[in-house]
C-alpha cells in the first residue's frame, strides 16, 4: 500500500503519511480527500471513506515539516504512545534520561515518557545509576510525525482493526 500525499490547505505539498494516518486525518475532519484510488473504499462499522491517494488539510498550517519537529512534553508522550519507557505501563510524565542537573537537555533524544512512579524512583540519576533499563530508545520524530503532532491528531479513533495497527 502506497503512502498518501498530504497537501496544505493552499495545495502546496507538505509530506507523505501512511494510509492509516491519512484515513485518521479525513475521519477527524482535519483533511479532505483530493484524489482517491478508483473504486476502492474503506468500510467498517463507523467508517466509509474512499482510499486516499492525496489529501488536503482543511486549515493552513505553518509548521516547517521538512525541518525538525520542535520538542515538547506533549510531543514526547505522543511519540512514546503514553507508554513508560522503563516499565511499559501508562505514562503521564516526561523523564530526562540524562538529568537536567547533569546537563541533560529538553531534546527528543534525551527524553522519554515515564510513569510518575518510575520518574520519582529514578529521580536525579542516570538510568545506570538508578539501576533502571530503558525498554525503548528515544528517537527524533519524522516530518510526518511532526505534521500529526501539529494537527493534534488522536490515534485509533474508530478505525477498523486492520487499520488501527501502528503504522
Ligand atoms: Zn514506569
Amino acid at each position: 500500500m502506497r503512502d498518501t500525499l498530504v497537501l496544505n490547505a493552499s495545495f502546496e505539498p507538505l509530506s507523505t503519511v501512511s494510509l492509516r494516518r491519512a484515513v485518521v486525518l479525513v475521519m477527524q475532519d482535519k483533511a479532505v480527500v483530493e484524489q482517491a484510488h478508483p473504486g476502492l473504499r474503506i468500510r467498517a462499522a463507523e467508517v466509509d471513506v474512499p482510499l486516499p491517494q492525496v489529501i488536503r488539510l482543511c486549515r493552513y498550517v505553518r509548521v516547517p515539516f521538512r525541518q525538525r519537529a520542535p520538542w515538547s512534553r506533549r510531543g514526547v508522550l505522543v511519540r512514546d504512545r503514553h507508554r513508560c519507557a522503563y516499565c511499559g505501563r501508562r505514562a503521564t510524565t516526561v523523564d530526562h534520561v540524562q538529568p537536567r542537573s547533569r546537563g541533560g537537555g529538553d531534546t527528543w533524544l534525551n527524553t522519554v515518557a515515564a510513569c510518575a512512579e518510575d520518574n520519582q524512583r529514578k529521580a536525579d540519576r542516570t538510568p545506570e545509576q538508578a539501576g533502571m533499563r530503558l525498554l525503548v530508545r528515544p528517537f527524533e520524530p519524522t516530518p510526518a510525525d511532526a505534521l500529526l503532532l501539529a494537527l493534534g491528531v488522536r490515534e485509533r479513533a474508530g478505525l477498523p482493526e486492520w487499520l488501527a495497527r501502528p503504522a
